[in-house]
Formats: C-alpha cells, sequence, structure tokens
C-alpha cells in the first residue's frame, strides 16, 4: 500500500525534484544487471542466448586470429607434411567459420530480442504513467524520472538496449584479455607492466578529454533545447496565424542563425578536444609498439627466438592493448547506462500514495446512496506551499445538488478534486458512508463518478468511442441516448460518418474538430454514459455562449434528477438547480444555503449575483462573458471582502 518512503506526506504532493536530483542512485550496476537479466527472463529468454553467444563468437575468433599465423608458421618451422599443414589451416579455417556463423547468426537476431526486452520495459513505465496516483502526476521529480525513463527506452540506440551489446563486449574483451594475458606471461614482465601502464593512461586522457561534452551537456542542451523550441513554433499550426498577422518570421529567423552560430561554435571547440585525445593517443600507441618491437627484436636476435615466436609475441603485445582499452571502456558505458537503469528502476517503484489492489474493495452499496463528508479538511499542494483549504467541515448528502462559487482561486476544483479521491487531506479526512476513502482501491472509488472538468479530453477514436469510452463493447443505442440528452443528435447527424466519425487529426487525416460548445456537450453524453451516482461538473459550459450555456444547465438539472452532484459555476444563476450553494473564499466556505435564501441573507453572494445580473442588463450581448465582467466588477466593488466577513 503506502511506500514508507512518503510516509512524512501521505496525500504524495511532495515535489521533490531538487531533493532526488542530487541523490545517489539506489540501484547498483550488479542490481542492475540482475533487474536486465531477470527482465530478458521474463520477456524473451533468446536475449540471454544471443548476448552469451555474441561474447563468445567474438572472443573465439580474437584468440583464434591470434593463433592462426604463428601456427601455420610453426608447421612450416618444423617442415611438417602437406597434409598436417592442411589439417591446422582446416581446423582454423573451420573454427574461424563457426565462430562467424554464430557471430552472424547473433547479429541478425539480437535486434528482435534486444528490443523485446526493451519494448517490455516500456510497457511498465506506460503502464505506471496510466496508473499512478493522481498526485504524482503533479510532483515535478516524478515526471522528470518519468521522462527519463522514456528516453531511455526510446530507440536503438537507448541504454536498455545498447546495455546488451556493452555486457557481450564487456565478456568478450575479459576472455580475450585471459588469453592474450596467458600467452605473454611467457614474456618480461615490464613489458605487459608497460603495455598495460600505457593503455591506461591512454584511457584516461582520452576520458578526460572527450568527457568534456560530457562536462559541456547542458550547454549543448540549452541550443539544441532552443533550436527545437524554434523549429516547432516555427512548423507548429498553433502558431501559424501570428507568425503572419505579427510579421514573427524575420524574429524566428535571427533568432535561429543566432542559435546556430553558437552551437556552431560550440562544436568546433568540442571536435578541437576529441583531436587532442587522438594525439594523445597516437603518441601513446607510437611508443608502446616501438619499444616492444625493440624487446622482441633483441630477443629474437641475441637469443634466437623463432619467426612464429616473434609473431605470437608480437600480435598478443599490440592486440593486448585492445582489451585492456575494451574493458575500460565498456566498464564506463555500463557504469553510465546503469545510472539510466537506475533511474528508470526508481520510477518504476515510484511510491504510491494511493491504496490500489493492496486497498478495500469498496462495499457494494445497491441502492447506491453515498454520502461524502469532510472532517476538519485542509491541503497544501506542496509541504513547504501555503494552505489552500482551511479546515472544512462539509457534508454532501446522498441525492443532494450542490453548487459550489467563488472567485478564481478560491479553492472549488480542489474540494472537487478531494471529494472525488484526486488528492489525499494533508489534515483531516474525507468520509465515505462514514469511512475514509484511503481505505479503499482508489479505481473501486473513481466507479462512482462521472465527470466533466475544465479542461476536457477528446481522444482521437470515433465519436461514439468518445462518448463510451472503450473501443470494444459500446451500447451504441446507450450512446445515441446520450447525445440526444447532451442535444448532439443534429451535430452528429451532419457529420461525414456520424457516430463513427473520428474525432482530431493527430490520428485521423479525416478527423472532425469539435467546436467549443460541442465538445462540452460531447463531455456531457460521456458523463451520462458512465452513469455513475456521483456527478461532478467544473466549469462545464466555459466555452459556450449565453444561450447554449442556459440550454446545458437546463439539461444538467434533468441529468442530475436523484443522483449526488457537485457543480462548480461562475455562473451563479446557473446555480438555481441545486438545493445548496456554497461560498468559497479564500480556502474556506462562507456561505452556504438555497439560491433565495443567501439572496435574502444579503452577504457576498447576493453582491456577486447582483454584480453579474446589471451586467447582463447592460452588457450580456457584448458577446464577452459574464465571468469577465462579474468577477472584476466583484473585485472592483469589494463583495470579496463582505463574503470573508459574511
Ligand atoms: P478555483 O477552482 O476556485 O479557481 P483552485 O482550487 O483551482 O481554485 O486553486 C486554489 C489555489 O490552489 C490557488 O491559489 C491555486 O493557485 C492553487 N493551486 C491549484 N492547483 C495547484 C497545483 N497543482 N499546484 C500548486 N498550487 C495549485
Amino acid at each position: 500500500m503506502t511506500d514508507q518512503r512518503n510516509a512524512e506526506d501521505s496525500s504524495g504532493r511532495v515535489d521533490g525534484a531538487s531533493a532526488r536530483r542530487n541523490q545517489r542512485p539506489r540501484y547498483g550496476m550488479l542490481s542492475n544487471t540482475a533487474f536486465m537479466m531477470a527482465q530478458a527472463w521474463r520477456g524473451r529468454k533468446s536475449a540471454l542466448a544471443i548476448c552469451l553467444g555474441t561474447a563468445l563468437s567474438a572472443a573465439t575468433i580474437s584468440i583464434l586470429n591470434l593463433f592462426v599465423a604463428p601456427t601455420v608458421l610453426t608447421t612450416i618451422e618444423e617442415h611438417a607434411s602437406l597434409t598436417s599443414l592442411f589439417a591446422v589451416i582446416g581446423l582454423f579455417v573451420a573454427g574461424l567459420m563457426l565462430a562467424n556463423a554464430v557471430s552472424a547468426y547473433c547479429d541478425t537476431n539480437k535486434l528482435f530480442s534486444y528490443v523485446e526486452v526493451r519494448t517490455s520495459l516500456l510497457r511498465l513505465i506506460n503502464e505506471k504513467d496510466a496508473r499512478t496516483s493522481y498526485p504524482n502526476t503533479l510532483d515535478a521529480a516524478f515526471n522528470e524520472a518519468e521522462s527519463k525513463a522514456t528516453d531511455s527506452c526510446s530507440n536503438n540506440q537507448a541504454p536498455t538496449e545498447a546495455i546488451w551489446t556493452t555486457y557481450s563486449t564487456l565478456l568478450a574483451d575479459v576472455i580475450a584479455f585471459a588469453a592474450y594475458l596467458m600467452v605473454l606471461s611467457g614474456l618480461n614482465g615490464w613489458l605487459i607492466a608497460l603495455v598495460v601502464a600505457t593503455t591506461i593512461v591512454s584511457y584516461v586522457v582520452g576520458l578526460r578529454l572527450n568527457g568534456w561534452g560530457y562536462r559541456h551537456r547542458d550547454e549543448e542542451e540549452r541550443y539544441v533545447n532552443r533550436l527545437y523550441y524554434l523549429y516547432r513554433t516555427a512548423t507548429s499550426r498553433d502558431y501559424a496565424k501570428d507568425i503572419r498577422v505579427f510579421g514573427l518570421r524575420r524574429w524566428l529567423d535571427d533568432l535561429w542563425n543566432g542559435t546556430m552560430r553558437l552551437y556552431r561554435g560550440f562544436l568546433a571547440r568540442r571536435e578541437g578536444m576529441y583531436l587532442w585525445a587522438n594525439v594523445v593517443d597516437v603518441a601513446l600507441t607510437l611508443m608502446r609498439n616501438g619499444v616492444a618491437y625493440a624487446y622482441l627484436l633483441w630477443i629474437a636476435l641475441s637469443q634466437g627466438m623463432s619467426a612464429s615466436r616473434f609473431l605470437l609475441y608480437f600480435t598478443a603485445v599490440t592486440g593486448f592493448t585492445t582489451w585492456v582499452a575494451g574493458i575500460l571502456e565498456q566498464c564506463s558505458t555500463l557504469h553510465r547506462q546503469s545510472l539510466d537503469l537506475s533511474t528508470l528502476r526508481e520510477f518504476l517503484a515510484w511510491p504510491e500514495p494511493f491504496a490500489f489492489d493492496g486497498g478495500e474493495p469498496l462495499p457494494c452499496d445497491t441502492a447506491k446512496t453515498y454520502e461524502i463528508r469532510f472532517e476538519h479538511v485542509s491541503f497544501r499542494y506542496r509541504p513547504d506551499g501555503p494552505e489552500v483549504l482551511h479546515d472544512i467541515n462539509l457534508t454532501i448528502h446522498p441525492g443532494e445538488k450542490v453548487a459550489i462559487v467563488g472567485l478564481n482561486g478560491a479553492g472549488k476544483t480542489t474540494l472537487v478534486k478531494l471529494a472525488s479521491g484526486f488528492l489525499d487531506p494533508t489534515e483531516g479526512r474525507v468520509l465515505l458512508n462514514g469511512f475514509d476513502i484511503r481505505r479503499y482501491d482508489r479505481r473501486d472509488y473513481y466507479a462512482l463518478f462521472s465527470a466533466v472538468f475544465q479542461e476536457y479530453s477528446v481522444l482521437d477514436v470515433t465519436v461514439a468511442q468518445n462518448v463510451a469510452q472503450r473501443i470494444d463493447g459500446v451500447d451504441i443505442e446507450r450512446v445515441r441516448w446520450c447525445l440526444d440528452k447532451a442535444g448532439l443528435t443534429q451535430d452528429v447527424a451532419a457529420l461525414p460518418k456520424g457516430l463513427d466519425t473520428p474525432l482530431g487529426r493527430a490520428v485521423y487525416e479525416d478527423g472532425v474538430e469539435l467546436s467549443g460548445g460541442q465538445t462540452q456537450r460531447l463531455m456531457l453524453a460521456r458523463a451520462l454514459y458512465k452513469g455513475a451516482p456521483i456527478l461532478l461538473l467544473d466549469e462545464p459550459t466555459a466555452a459556450l455562449d449565453p444561450i447554449a450555456e442556459d440550454d446545458i444547465y437546463r439539461k444538467y438539472a434533468a441529468m442530475t434528477d436523484g443522483r449526488t452532484s457537485l457543480f462548480i459555476s461562475h455562473r451563479l444563476a446557473s446555480t438555481r438547480f441545486c438545493d445548496r450553494i456554497l461560498l468559497m473564499k479564500d480556502g474556506r466556505i462562507v456561505e452556504e444555503g438555497t439560491h433565495e435564501s443567501l439572496l435574502a441573507s444579503g452577504g457576498g453572494y447576493a453582491k456577486l449575483f447582483d454584480v453579474q445580473r446589471k451586467y447582463y442588463r447592460s452588457g450580456g450581448d457584448s458577446g464577452q462573458t459574464d465571468m469577465d465582467h462579474g468577477t472584476a466588477a466583484m473585485e472592483k466593488e469589494g463583495a470579496g471582502d463582505d463574503v470573508s466577513r459574511g
């Protein structure tokens, strides 16, 4: 259930971006290797066999290549028969062919296996993202980790796929290193020390100079982000009108060219560094091979070393460097990839402040009578942020229609999010029929709600699928009924494919885009289709003109009949159909009652209503909404101050 890491803040509102950024990785290299092996074992076992096959075949090819020429030469030096010579050559050729065949097989098939393991991780990320507790989606650190985790699975070069190549190359390097070391053990220990030392120096210098790019990645990221932003702005449909009307093209061109100039300068500096790394490497290789050559020549001349031995040692000395450098290189790559894997695993193990599968199933209430009670509820979005709701006590009775009104930022949406279980209180409790909602499986709890939110989410699927919120098993008759109730029947009939018309252009070329008002009605139909016992309406008419708005309020009134509903609105007249109206100010419920009783009491609600009514009489046809006028006027007339005293 609730992870201990977040025990100090059970609502999960922690914005731990900066805190977590400086933390050490939670999972080490060995643990990550075990994780990848287990992932492959569960998903695609062939990934393990292919990784091993690639390593063994590469090591075998290197070892056979080391021995082939000296062995053939030895056979000739020993004046062996032609048959023996052919037999030796034949054995090496057969061995090399076999190893190359295994290598080619692994190479051809690795893509499928490695990709499958990578995509299985991507699936886990997507599942986590789609099912995580709502407060996590507000946490910058969670979003940052999600973005990094996705990056680490985004393409064939991404760490979760490339790591298999690192494993196989590292294993091949270690095997070849051991074989070469055995050959060289017959030589002077100082020569081996020189080879190892120059390789390490060359590697460290290279790492330092090549690391310049890594150390300056923030600078590069800045240029790339800026260029990407400019590209997106210049090509996006969203800005097309503004660019033309305000003549922004030249400005964008200048910005692009200026950033490009800086980026080119950066790349030139970075390439300069890489050049120096190559110069150092070449110098050290020259020195190492020169000394080895001289030493082996000296032994050959002074101690009569055979040509085949000379060849074997010389190949071993020059090749040995490759394995030492390879091991260092692969270890450093593995370290980097392991950091990315750690981030991915931290994301997958991100604490869930809400109970899901571990929670109690919601008791089945056949009468569908649900009472929601706020008991001394206070709330902050961040532990160090301001308190947004203060000590709210409120009972929403079964079947009651409650309207919440108040100025922007009063806390209306937050209150609804707490009632619907998207957020948990910082202090106090939200109770369903007398029990804290935190004990239940949160998905069961969400099943109680139908909702129309301010930000609507139309999916790029057909009209019918949008209403039913499913692909299969759509009850078409029910869809029609809901569209009819929402007043959309005629609009849908006018669409090219009626109910089967796809919406949105992101997926379908012939997708249709609905107007703001049509979308609001579609959202209403969607809420109707779900038919849940509690209805949430958060400013559901913001995009409507006054006539359409009036029509839709009537529909809401009919729709909410017999159901518990919570309704946020700026338009006070729209709340008349509600049983009770709450006026919120600065995170508190400052007035409550029916429309009539609140008007009669002459408090903040009455003032606000008066302002809106005057506006409607005088300027309602200007096209501006009462929200703009009413709110501004209310602020000007100080109605809000009265409200606080009310
Ligand atoms: P209303 O619905 O009445 O306009 P809200 O409930 O949206 O008010 O907001 C109440 C307060 O909480 C405001 O001060 C707002 O800035 C703040 N707030 C809303 N959402 C967040 C969030 N995700 N993170 C931090 N503060 C928020």
